[in-house]
C-alpha cells in the first residue's frame, strides 16, 4: 500500500488542520510553515495529484477550487488589498505534498513576477 497522503487524512480529520473553509468538493485550511501572514491551502476533498493530473472528469472541481480561493480571501479579509494563488507542479516547483493544492499567500506585499 502507497503511504497515506498527508492532506487526505487532513481532509479526513485523522491528523489535524485549522480549517478555514469546507465544503462537499474542496477543504481550505491552513499552511503549517506559513509564508506570509495568510498563508491558506485550498485542496480537493477527493485524492488528485496535482494540476498535471486535472483533466475533464475534473473540470467542475478545478473551477470549485478557484472560487474556493477566492472566498477564503474574503473570509481572511484580504480580498480587496490583493492576494496571490500559486500552485506547484512538478520537480522544478519545488512541490513537496503531491495532493493538488492552491496556496493563498496574502497580508504582506508580494514582489512583481518580473
Ligand atoms: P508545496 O510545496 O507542495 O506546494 O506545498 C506544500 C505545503 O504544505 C507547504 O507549504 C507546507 O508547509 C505544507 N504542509 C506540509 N505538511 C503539512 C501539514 O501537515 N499540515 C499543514 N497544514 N500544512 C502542511
Ligand atoms: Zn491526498
Amino acid at each position: 500500500m502507497s503511504d497515506p497522503c498527508i492532506f487526505c487524512l487532513i481532509v479526513a480529520g485523522n491528523i489535524p488542520g485549522t480549517f478555514v473553509y469546507r465544503d462537499e468538493v474542496v477543504v481550505a485550511f491552513r499552511d503549517i510553515t506559513p509564508r506570509a501572514p495568510v498563508h491558506v491551502l485550498v485542496v480537493p476533498a477527493e485524492h488528485i495529484e496535482s494540476l498535471a493530473t486535472l483533466d475533464e472528469g475534473h473540470r467542475e472541481i478545478g473551477g470549485r477550487l478557484l472560487q474556493a480561493a477566492a472566498e477564503v480571501a474574503r473570509i481572511e479579509g484580504v480580498a480587496e488589498r490583493g492576494y496571490r494563488v500559486v500552485a506547484n507542479t512538478g520537480p522544478e516547483s519545488g512541490s513537496e505534498v503531491a495532493h493538488l493544492h492552491l496556496h493563498v499567500l496574502a497580508g504582506r506585499p508580494m514582489r512583481g513576477m518580473g
